[in-house]
């Protein structure tokens, strides 16, 4: 097996002399360039032998155990180019869940070229009328001799503009209590019953789309998990997007400056925005920098002991929402009132600021509000008694809705 310094050894040539090579040529800019680099950057971790550690071998992997992860973790930090964010809902959560949950033959079609940024995956969850409740969906999938036929709506479905393939949630039995009626599937994208409609952000980017499904039609064997077994299967998923939009989320960028947004702003950032206003000796702003430092390595410590990751997912939030209102009080003290042309020389560094200002908010959103991290904790871990709420029992056709 490779050993620990070997497996560092090879993370330090791909990322110093293989990847400068391959990224050379693509660059960013428009959406169809990100998913380029994206494609390129992916497809050359995997070649390299890079791309899943602890995947098994037959799938692509190396077959590695968690002291080889943490050797990745640590080398890769800070290191990775920001489109790997494209594939932060395949890679991150599909492609595991996929591995853990779906039967044989969808893992050996659908991981390998997961791993590799062949084929991209969005996260078909969100309803208009089912965020926080989630299991209150109306998407309805119905059995058609050798297919599905899925129609409904959802909702903030992340970079489904660019995906091949949704991880979707739909109810299949209408007579059952609303947790036991819902089936996970894998969704092709292309073809005539799915439209996407993109959603303008604040931030100006349009990160997340609206999804119509319209008679869309799946194999009837592309299920994940059980038939009306999918909440089982969809909390899995959930624990991963939890942890990849927690403590992994602060593991940073190559360009730390990048407007993908997953990452809080590093304290690093902080303290340049401090010096560039003349604030370093502001014993107030001192004392934000200094807390936001604390909180910068505690979730990198919570990383690294495995805790629930409702708490990493917590601590990140707070740490992102912290840090951008410090930076806003650094870079734009009128900020409330800013029209966007405040700033007489406005730089690279106040646009990348101004983005995580206003993406904040979201990020504290997505992957489930602070709110309902709290009710996981109270419920799951500190074994609380459940949030009272009508109807667990009783069949969802018969629930009130709206
Ligand atoms: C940037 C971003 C990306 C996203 N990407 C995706 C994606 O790719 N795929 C996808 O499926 N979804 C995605 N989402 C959707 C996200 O999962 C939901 O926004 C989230 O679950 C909240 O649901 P909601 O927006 O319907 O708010 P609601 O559920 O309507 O909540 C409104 C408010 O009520 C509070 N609340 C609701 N229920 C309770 C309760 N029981 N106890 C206490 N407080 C409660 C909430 O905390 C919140 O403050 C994304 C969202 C964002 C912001």
């Amino acid at each position: 097996m490779t050993t620990t310094n070997e497996l560092r050894a090879e993370i330090d040539a791909f990322f110093d002399r293989v990847l400068p090579e391959v990224l050379d040529g693509h660059d960013g800019g428009s959406d169809a360039t990100t998913v380029a680099r994206a494609k390129a950057w992916r497809a050359a971790l995997f070649d390299h032998g890079l791309a899943a550690l602890d995947y098994p071998v037959a799938v692509g992997g190396r077959g590695l155990d968690a002291e080889h992860l943490e050797v990745w973790r640590e080398a890769s930090r800070g290191r990775m180019p920001r489109e790997e964010s494209v594939f932060g809902i395949g890679v991150g959560m599909a492609l595991p869940t996929i591995r853990d949950h779906a039967a044989e033959h969808l893992a050996e079609r659908f991981i390998r070229p997961g791993l590799r940024g062949d084929e991209i995956w969005c996260q078909m969850y969100s309803e208009p009328g089912a965020g926080s409740d989630l299991a209150g969906l109306t998407t309805r999938a119905d059995r058609d001799g050798d297919e599905w036929i899925v129609s409904g709506q959802k909702v903030w479905t992340s970079g489904a503009h660019h995906a091949d393939f949704a991880i979707l949630l739909a109810r299949t039995d209408w007579d059952a209590p609303k947790h036991r009626g819902i089936t996970m599937f894998i969704l092709p994208m292309d073809q005539p019953g799915v439209e996407v409609r993109p959603l303008v952000m604040m931030t100006g980017a349009a990160e997340f789309n609206e999804v119509f499904l319209d008679e869309a039609r799946i194999p009837v064997d592309w299920v994940v998990g059980e038939v009306n077994g999918g909440w089982a299967t969809a909390v899995a998923l959930l624990a991963h997007e939890r942890q990849q939009t927690g403590v992994d989320s602060m593991s940073g960028t190559a360009d730390s400056r990048s407007k993908a947004g997953r990452s809080p702003i590093p304290v690093a950032q902080l303290r340049w925005l401090a010096d560039r206003a003349g604030r370093t000796d502001d014993p107030v702003i001192r004392q934000e920098l200094a807390r936001l430092h604390s909180g910068e390595q505690i979730v990198r410590w919570l990383g690294a002991r495995g805790v629930h990751p409702s708490i990493g997912k917590l601590w990140r939030t707070r740490q992102g929402r912290a840090a951008a209102d410090l930076a806003a009080a650094l870079a734009f003290p009128g900020g409330p009132a800013w029209d966007g042309s405040l700033t007489t020389e406005r730089s690279v560094d106040d646009d990348y600021i101004a983005y995580h200002v206003l993406n904040c908010r979201g990020m504290s959103l997505g992957g489930g509000t602070d709110e309902i991290q709290r009710n996981t904790l109270g419920e799951r871990a500190l074994g609380l008694p459940r949030e009272p709420g009508p109807g667990r029992d009783t069949p969802f056709s018969e629930l009130p809705r709206n």
